[in-house]
């Protein structure tokens, strides 16, 4: 039972829909490469849109649109249904923490004539893909009298970038013997960002040439480090992949692609739905959904109950109930499937680039363990709505059985006994500096997740 490729239903017309999309992505994800960043741009896009902060509104009635900011690093949003909140949300769910490397509290340091920062890795990376590559600084210095100073250093064309050497070819023999888990370790991941000695400098002449240019231009002394969130991130823009131009090869499609295709299903949306309708974009879910954004955090509960309160509907119980009775998709990329690598997959269960928005019943590992199964009777209602709204979807595992594993923010929202599934984009070179997706899978995401909001 093999899924057809959605390019080969497009029209002419369908096709510019999707050049469209991937061009607004493209821009979304060039201005999202942090969390801070992505719910920063997320609230720009839904303010235009006539979304507002629910801290500033006073009651609520259906049709309205707010957002919640949950400490700049995560963001929900919601359309107000005409159908008692108690009935539950339609809701989509993804995340917008990616992998890259954090600069260290205590990062300055000099030696042999360089000065680097330090870093610990966030999220599953192969180390050994970060070295010898431009690399841009984004973050946030958050200075001992309140004020916050915001960086991005490397991104535009006059920037300056920095990087992680690799040991020369020729001087390999023994570093190319060792495992690759090995072959750069965590603690090697350190960024070169300066090698020109401050002439009158006592010592450590380079890193004080350093720290002479970070006070100049941000207004940054040392000790500042200990206060910042500071990340190392590939430099540069997104682009168009492949001869066609059928892909996008970009930093941060995990998961900021479901991210954006949630934000358009949302948008999508016009007038008042029947169910209220809730975007979640949730903060560290690669290093497991902990922490104040991470998804385990009560504040989409809490968000819940205030939006509720403002509908003049609010009661513990009627919370309770408005939570079960949700419908919900965690929107997380899947897998695609790569040839190259195929005996990590299991071709009739795999998703494959161009063939549509993906559903995932089960993630897991070693007998589903860690997983959000999702029922039966949930994925048939969803393949109604999907062929109803003329969607290209596909089903996959993540991999072989036994091969490795993965999971999701689904199994934390299933806590409150609603109806969940997995839902995303496939996605070659997960993890990877430079990640792939099709732009046909984004354009059916799209679509997938409109018609989930307004017929679920
Ligand atoms: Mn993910
Ligand atoms: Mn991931």
């Amino acid at each position: 039972m093999e899924r057809i490729n959605a390019w080969t239903t497009y029209s002419e017309d369908d096709v510019k829909k999707v050049t469209g999309l991937g061009e607004r992505y493209k821009a979304y994800l060039d201005r999202s490469k942090t969390e801070r960043e992505c719910t920063r741009e997320t609230i720009r896009l839904a303010e235009k849109e006539g979304y507002k902060d629910l801290c500033k509104v006073k009651s609520l009635k259906p049709g309205d649109r707010v957002y919640v900011n949950t400490m700049g690093k995560a963001v929900q949003l919601f359309i107000i249904g005409s159908e008692p909140l108690e009935k539950g949300l339609n809701i989509i769910g993804a995340h917008i923490d990616s992998p890259r490397l954090d600069v260290k509290q205590n990062p300055l340091y000099e030696d042999s004539d360089l000065a680097y920062l330090d870093t610990h890795y966030y999220g599953g990376v192969k180390k050994y893909q970060w070295v010898a590559l431009p690399l841009a600084l984004h973050g946030t210095v958050a200075k001992k009298d309140g004020t916050c100073v915001d960086i991005v250093i490397g991104e535009d064309e006059t920037d300056p970038v920095v990087g992680i050497s690799d040991l020369l070819i020729h001087l390999s023999g023994d570093q190319l013997q060792k495992k690759a888990s090995v072959v750069i370790e965590g603690e090697a991941l350190d960024v070169i960002v300066g090698s020109k000695p401050l002439k009158d400098a006592e010592k450590d002449k380079v890193k004080a040439a350093v720290l002479e240019i970070l006070k100049e231009k941000y207004g940054i002394e040392e000790e500042d480090f200990l206060s910042a969130e500071i990340e190392a991130v590939p430099a540069g823009k997104s682009r168009d992949m492949g001869l066609d131009r059928s892909m996008i090869t970009g930093y941060g499609h995990d998961d900021r692609v479901c991210a954006y295709a949630e934000v358009e299903a949302m948008f999508a949306v016009k007038g008042t739905p029947k169910y209220t309708c809730c975007c979640i974009l949730a903060d560290k879910e690669e290093i497991g959904s902990v922490g104040a954004t991470g998804m385990r955090a009560r504040y989409f509960e809490n968000a819940v109950a205030e939006i509720m309160d403002r509908c003049g509907c609010y009661s513990e119980l009627s919370l309770r109930r408005a939570l079960t009775a949700c419908r919900m998709l965690s929107c997380d990329v899947s897998a695609g499937y790569d040839p190259s690598y195929a005996e990590a997959f299991e071709k009739k269960n795999a998703a494959f680039l161009g063939r549509g928005v993906c559903f995932n019943k089960y993630t897991g590992s070693r007998g589903k363990s860690g997983s959000n199964d999702a029922n039966a009777e949930f994925m048939g209602r969803l393949r109604a709505i999907m062929d109803g709204a003329g969607v290209a979807f596909q089903t996959a595992e993540l991999g072989r059985v036994d091969k490795g594993g993965g999971g999701t923010i689904a199994y934390i929202c299933a806590l409150y006994g609603m109806e969940v599934i997995d839902s995303g984009v496939p996605v070659l070179s997960m993890h990877a500096p430079w990640e792939v997706i099709s732009k046909a899978d984004l354009y059916e995401a799209v679509k997938g997740y409109n018609a989930f909001l307004l017929n679920a």
